[in-house]
């Protein structure tokens, strides 16, 4: 059964078409992997299901474990148990990451948490991301380091539980060991929901200890092919040419 169904999904941010059209769908408890060269609107796809407003969708829909969520507003969206994790998460002074983690989950059903309840759960994810519990204290963002940023966004994931997440190139310019963080935080979440994954990602080597149930790759806007993780290999050795080929003619 779907967990997510996005169906002829066109989009345009400002005067900019970028979604010509998106089928895409990706069941319960399935790992998905969302491939495709630079440009062919990944991040935007991402941002159109969790509603962001700076997007504006022209026709489609998305449909979300049984509800049309299309024109359902983000917050919604989150609570329904949407996540996406950011290319580039956000820094906000003033704000210790505890806070942050706390207001995250602030009123959502199953996962209310007493203080002494949160604060021990927060430091055995903090143990298990191998993260510093010194960092809850600090300031969201200010000054982490792209490997710190990665296991505050595993946290997070990990402390919500979505019944989708969506990791957008979280893994992109990752040094080894944090991207060891990432494989954990995914590896974890894995091991503590039945939720489903839609990875977008360059980077293939996190994948190879995920068990991939589908690839899709994006072009200009479109998905133009779907297979199974075997996909992804090919893609490694032969790159995106042959799928931008047959989107330029079919155009
Ligand atoms: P990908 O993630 O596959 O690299 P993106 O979704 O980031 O692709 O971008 C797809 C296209 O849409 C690009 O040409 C990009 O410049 C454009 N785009 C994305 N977001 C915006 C925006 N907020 N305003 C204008 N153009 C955008
Ligand atoms: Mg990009
Ligand atoms: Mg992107």
């Amino acid at each position: 059964k779907a967990l997510l169904t996005v169906r002829e999904l066109t989009a345009a941010a400002e005067d900019k078409m970028i979604l010509h059209g998106v089928d895409l769908a990706v069941g319960s408890g399935e790992t998905h992997v969302l491939m495709g060269p630079n440009g062919a609107g990944k991040s935007t796809l991402g941002h159109v299901i969790m509603g962001d407003p700076v997007y504006s969708v022209l026709s489609g829909s998305v449909v979300f474990d049984g509800s049309d969520v299309t024109d359902l507003p983000s917050d919604k969206r989150s609570r329904a148990g949407l996540f996406l994790s950011f290319q580039a998460p956000v820094e906000i002074p003033g704000v210790p990451l505890s806070s942050f983690l706390r207001a995250a989950i602030a009123g959502r059903p199953g996962l209310e948490m007493r203080g002494k309840q949160f604060r021990s759960r927060v430091r055995e994810l903090a143990a298990e991301l191998d993260m510093d519990v010194s960092y809850l204290n600090r300031d969201l963002g200010v000054g982490f380091s792209g490997g710190e940023k990665k296991k505050v966004e595993m946290m997070q994931l990990l402390l919500l539980k979505p019944k989708l997440a969506i990791l957008d190139e979280t893994d992109s310019g990752l040094d080894v060991d944090a991207l060891g963080v990432v494989s954990r935080g995914i590896d974890a979440y894995r091991r503590a929901t039945d939720g489903s994954l839609l990875i977008i990602t360059h980077n293939t080597r996190i994948l190879e200890q995920l068990s991939v149930d589908a690839v899709h790759v994006m072009v200009d806007g479109r998905v133009v092919r779907e297979d199974d993780a075997s996909l992804i290999s090919w893609i490694d050795e032969h790159g995106f040419e042959s799928f931008e080929r047959t989107a330029r003619e079919s155009d």
